[in-house]
């Protein structure tokens, strides 16, 4: 294929595959480091089974699969001190109440609010505000406050890989993803309606609601896709799309949701489960049909590993004042040097991505904000997924996508000041989805290889 020539740009971004391999060669083990090694950023608190689809009921969508189910932490001895109950209590109490939000943006850079919570807190230790939207967020927010429904997971004990979710209840997920992308579709005033749709109780959400429930009726929605799949082509009519008259916004749009599915693809096939053995194997079969045979799957995966790299480049300016509590200065330590070691790699990210090309036109600003609406159903629509792991990968990986384009679109590096605040757990869904992507690379790199090897036996 043209398109894995190494010398040839990945379309959108900046850099050649072979630049991107390269750069993925030197910072793939420090991006592992800060997400294997440190309980800051493998520690991630995330509502997973309480919220119910938005969209639809799907009782029958679940997945029974030992490989479907997620170990949280029930026990709270096993949660990182600064996120226990009662340290987050202690915090949240009268003395030391969280700084909110308002104050949390006009307060200045460089006079962080930690006196009333001892000098050695810092925000990242207190408790997340609540789950609002700002007006700047690209993601639904996950809610890390003490008196929120959640779970604490490890990430590191609840790899992504194969499940064995499949079959209506996943391809309804993908479908209604990829349906976010019709843009030429205009977006229903989101009105306060009074009768909000299931699971929705603001305005705003409500709005959400209707609207990708109006996009898909419009479309014809499920049937028709059904009957484009069954018709043999083997993709989704977004697969064909013709993207040349689009403008880069809504390229960009598909790109990071086709690159995101790439990722899962690439997860579950290099972490294949083979029922006959009980042995987990990397599948190259699977890779080739799901990955190889597609150029433009791969080059969106690329596109947003650039996308990412960028992001956490654009972040280095706030990585120094940032602290990575877990009530262990020593290993607080070794997670910052990790940190700053890995930004240092990365430089600034621009000569991968330039995001300045976005949101020019003159209809920019209308634009924005139909892409962060659209971008926050895609977050909604993880409620949707039938799979445990599954959702809590999917609810990761889309909040880290959130988290790199209000990085990208919001944060502004002339005058950090006035940048919207970052959330723990937007941190740590953007540094795990860099992993996620980092790793797909990586992992890509050794399927081509067995191809290749194949190829020579064969
Ligand atoms: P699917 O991957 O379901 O794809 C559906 C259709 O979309 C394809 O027929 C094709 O036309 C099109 N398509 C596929 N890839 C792309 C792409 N990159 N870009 C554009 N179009 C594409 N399964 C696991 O085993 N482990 C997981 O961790 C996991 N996580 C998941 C997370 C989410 C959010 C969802 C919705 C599903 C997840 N699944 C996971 C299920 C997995 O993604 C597949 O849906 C499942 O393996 C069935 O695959 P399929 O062959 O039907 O094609």
């Amino acid at each position: 294929f043209a398109q894995y020539e190494p010398n040839t740009i990945v379309s959108d971004a900046c850099a050649s595959y072979s630049t991107l391999d390269d750069l993925n060669e030197a910072i793939h083990p420090q991006v592992h480091a800060v997400t294997q090694d440190s309980d800051f950023f493998s520690h991630y608190r995330l509502n997973l089974y309480d919220k119910k689809c938005p969209f639809w009921s799907d009782e029958d969508g679940m997945c029974g699969n030992i490989a479907c189910a997620v170990n949280t932490i029930d026990n709270e001895d096993n949660i990182p001190l600064a996120w226990r109950a009662d340290a987050l209590g202690a915090l949240e109490g009268p003395k030391a109440t969280h700084p909110g939000k308002k104050l949390q943006q006009e307060r200045p850079a460089e006079k962080p609010l930690q006196g009333q919570l001892g000098d050695d807190v810092g925000e990242s230790c207190v408790v997340e505000y609540d789950d609002e939207c700002d007006e700047r967020d690209y993601c639904v927010p996950e809610d890390e406050s003490v008196t929120s429904k959640g779970d604490y997971v490890n990430l590191v004990d609840n790899p992504e890989r194969f499940t064995g979710y499949s079959g209506p209840s996943a391809n309804q997920v993908w479908e209604t993803i990829y349906r976010e992308n019709c843009f030429n579709k205009p977006l229903p005033p989101s009105e306060p309606s009074s009768a909000s749709p299931v699971g929705f109780s603001n305005p705003l959400q409500a709005g959400a609601a209707m609207d990708l429930r109006n996009v898909i009726k419009s479309h014809g929605q499920r049937q028709g896709v059904q009957q484009a799949i069954a018709r043999g082509s083997g993709k989704t009519p977004v697969d064909e799309l013709d993207f040349d008259d689009e403008c880069v916004e809504k390229r960009v749009f598909y790109r990071v949701i086709s690159g995101m599915h790439a990722s899962i693809s690439t997860h579950l096939c290099w972490e294949y489960f083979d029922q006959k053995t009980g042995q987990w194997f990397p599948n190259a079969t699977c890779y080739k049909e799901r990955l190889h045979n597609y150029p433009e799957r791969v080059s969106n995966l690329y596109f947003n590993y650039a996308l990412l790299v960028r992001a956490v480049g654009k972040l280095r300016g706030h990585l120094p004042s940032y602290t990575f509590c877990s009530a262990d200065p020593a290993q607080d330590r070794q997670t910052k040097a990790l940190v700053e070691s890995l930004s240092r790699a990365i430089g600034n990210g621009g000569e991968v991505f330039d995001e300045s090309a976005m949101f020019k036109s003159a209809d920019a600003v209308g634009l924005k904000e139909d892409f962060k609406f659209r971008f926050r159903n895609v977050s909604r629509i993880m409620d949707c997924v039938g799979c445990d792991k599954c959702r809590l990968w999917g609810k990761v990986q889309t909040n880290g996508y959130g988290a790199a384009l209000k990085i990208l679109f919001e944060f502004d590096e002339k005058d950090p000041s006035k940048d919207p605040p970052l959330r723990r757990t937007e941190l740590v869904a953007l540094f795990n989805t860099l992993d996620r992507v980092s790793h797909s690379l990586d992992a890509i790199k050794k399927f081509k290889g067995m191809l290749e090897g194949q190829e020579i036996s064969d």
